[in-house]
């Protein structure tokens, strides 16, 4: 089964409310309503700046967005994906679908959401 993007004015919306680092459950998909919303963010190590990749999905609707910022000052958190060799996580990023349905089993498991220190 394939992704969707959220749209502009969804992706406007997911940047509403409550901050994720401060609250990182899942919340209401601005596309379908549901609380399956999802996020995982990660720090590459190999960027030149500190840079924060968000990945954000529903698990109802099956629509996704993934974005580049620079890295909020101070903003610490675990990466459960660390644990992976170079071309282990090179293999798991290779697909989105692959990437997003590990993603879904680390949340189903407990293992996210990643817990969050600002
Ligand atoms: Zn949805």
């Amino acid at each position: 089964m394939g992704w969707d993007g959220f749209s502009g004015d969804e992706v406007a919306a997911l940047t509403q409310g409550e901050s994720f680092f401060a609250a990182p459950g899942e919340r209401v998909c601005p596309a379908c309503g549901e609380r399956r919303l999802r996020a995982y963010v990660q720090s590459p190590a190999n960027a030149r700046r500190p840079t924060l990749v968000s990945y954000v999905w529903c698990t109802a609707c099956r629509k996704f967005v993934g974005t580049r910022a620079k890295h909020p000052a101070g903003l610490i958190f675990s990466d459960p994906l660390a644990v992976l060799s170079v071309a282990e996580r090179r293999e798991l990023e290779r697909s989105l679908v692959g990437f997003l349905a590990h993603l879904d089993q680390l949340w189903d498991s407990g293992v996210l959401p990643q817990s969050f220190v600002a």
